[in-house]
């Protein structure tokens, strides 16, 4: 399920070839994914400039010159395909009409952007872009972990007698848009604390010390992101979808990265998902 990380990854991917540019046709080849699409959704996309490609979340914002905002959510499976653009040196033919490719925005340029998504857990949405704010999706969503609202005092203040578990606290998209097992699941290794360690209990200094481990280890895996987007361009034209090291992610029996811990990365389910952590250096 691609994360805040990859879904800003296939942001910075779309730019080249859709910001500043026109829609030419928009092909709606089904009636809806996650929820039905909106009413006409071809038909107002169609000739509309794309102004700005932003990120809220996981949500891509797409500003258009009609004054609407598209929404898109890549669900579970959703991929970005770019095609028929030259993008530094790599040239990708349109291919031929695949299975799931469910909306396909032709662009002026000759460019091709196709959005695949074989589980359907996708949607796209079209709101007036001044209240795209409140758009149901966005409207209770917490500061952007990258973002200047989110910072020492506002996270030490929201888990302030909180009797949730820390995994959880994190988790909840109120306190802090965007994060997702896998980066909790790292955030908490890098900053030493138990995911089961209730948020409430913990000392403001280390509740302090996890936004800038939060930020870098968004921005690392960003940078990641940017690394595997020239490789992408090199094969397929993919967006979004990118190897990354994890150091307890997905390592349950594997030894503990931490130089000197000695310990074993374990795993344990909390509401319904798993965390990977090491009891030896997470208190
Ligand atoms: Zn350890």
């Amino acid at each position: 399920m691609p994360e805040l990380p990859e879904v800003e990854t296939v942001r910075r991917g779309l730019i080249p070839v859709m910001e500043g540019q026109v829609i030419a046709t928009a092909h709606v080849n089904r009636e809806g994914l996650r929820w039905p699409f909106p009413a006409g959704m071809a038909a107002r996309l169609t000739g509309q400039r794309v102004i700005a490609l932003r990120r809220r979340s996981k949500y891509i914002l797409a500003d258009l010159s009609s004054g609407e905002t598209l929404l898109v959510h890549l669900g579970m499976s959703g991929r970005m395909l770019i095609s028929g653009a030259t993008l530094g040196v790599f040239h990708h033919d349109h291919p031929a009409p695949a299975k799931h490719d469910h909306v396909v925005f032709d662009m002026g340029s000759g460019a091709r952007v196709t959005f695949n998504d074989a589980r359907r857990f996708g949607a796209m949405d079209l709101m007036a872009t001044d209240a795209a704010a409140a758009h149901p999706l966005l409207a209770a969503l917490g500061p952007e972990p990258l973002g200047n609202s989110f910072d020492e005092e506002y996270l030490v203040a929201r888990l302030k007698g909180r009797n949730t578990p820390i995994k959880s606290a994190l988790l909840d998209q109120h306190v802090v848009a965007g994060l997702g097992n896998i980066y909790v699941c790292e955030v908490l290794f890098r900053a030493g604390i138990a995911p089961t360690r209730q948020a409430g209990q913990i000392a403001a200094a280390r509740v302090r010390g996890l936004v800038p481990i939060i930020r870098q280890v968004l921005t690392e895996a960003i940078d990641a992101g940017g690394s595997s987007l020239r490789d992408y361009r090199q094969t397929d034209g993919e967006l979004g979808y990118f190897q990354h090291r994890f150091h307890v992610y997905d390592r349950a029996g594997q030894p503990c990265a931490k130089p000197g811990c000695g310990g074993t990365v374990g795993r344990v389910v909390q509401a319904g998902r798993s965390s990977f952590y090491c009891a030896v250096c997470q208190r």
